[in-house]
């Protein structure tokens, strides 16, 4: 899908002369030897992991797009999205921000994996849709990281959702997946260069907004999921 529908897209944009955006990922750095990551970073991705079709089908996206800009001059934009959240997440979607605060307000344990020392950086579904916009309306091609910079762990990430939910659910501790990034924070120096882009929420107030929309959800039979 994410290599074949991008092959066909970008066929589609060509002869439609569109603009065209790859929604591409942080996971293109895989568990990443450079922090923060630049996007001159190459990363350093398992081929044959259990991640390995979604990175690399992102990477093979992003090749092709810049060889249809390079080859046909279709007018590409190519952007590394980090960790985002926000309301209307699928409440199981098994992410950790969703996951965390369904447990949270259910009162069920909250399932960190490992020690929970892997860190994250979450970004808030406005500041990215507004980035995007403005992505979409640069004349540049090359990848943008979009994220927020404020890093933290995922012990962390548990411990801030319930105190701010004001859950009194316990952290239990869950195995590690194969391959899961140590750490991942994006460097938005380009961004806020090009774009004079950088996220506004913070995430005590994102965080705020989401468990509003999921407390809504979870505790409304109709639509609970
Ligand atoms: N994670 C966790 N418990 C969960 C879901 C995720 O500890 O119930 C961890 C996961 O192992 C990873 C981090 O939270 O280290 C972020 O995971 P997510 O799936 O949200 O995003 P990604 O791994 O793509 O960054």
């Amino acid at each position: 899908m994410g290599s074949l529908g991008t092959h066909n897209a970008l066929g589609l944009a060509m002869a439609k002369k569109a603009r065209f955006l790859l929604a591409s990922t942080s996971e293109v750095y895989g568990d990443p030897k450079i922090h923060p990551q630049k996007e001159s970073y190459w990363g350093n991705v398992n081929p044959i992991g259990p991640r390995g079709v979604y990175d690399e089908a992102k990477r093979f996206a992003e090749a092709i797009t810049m060889a249809y800009h390079r080859a046909h001059g279709v007018n590409v934009h190519i952007v590394r999205i980090f960790n985002t959240y926000g309301p209307r997440m699928r409440i199981a979607d098994g992410r950790a921000v969703p996951a965390f605060l369904s447990q949270a307000l259910r009162g069920d344990p909250l399932t960190v994996y490992g020690d929970g020392s892997q860190t994250r950086s979450f970004c808030y579904v406005s500041d990215l849709v507004e980035g995007l916009i403005r992505l979409m309306d640069s004349e540049f091609h090359e990848p943008v990281n979009l994220g927020n910079p404020h890093e933290i762990t995922i012990l962390e990430l548990a411990q801030r959702i319930k105190e701010l939910t004001g859950s009194s659910s316990p952290i239990v501790h869950k195995p590690l997946p194969v391959d899961d990034p140590l750490v991942r924070k994006p460097d938005i120096a380009r961004a806020r260069e090009l774009l004079g882009w950088e996220p506004k929420v913070p995430f005590e107030e994102g965080i705020r907004l989401t468990t509003e929309d999921f407390r809504r959800r979870i505790f409304s039979e109709a639509s609970s999921r």
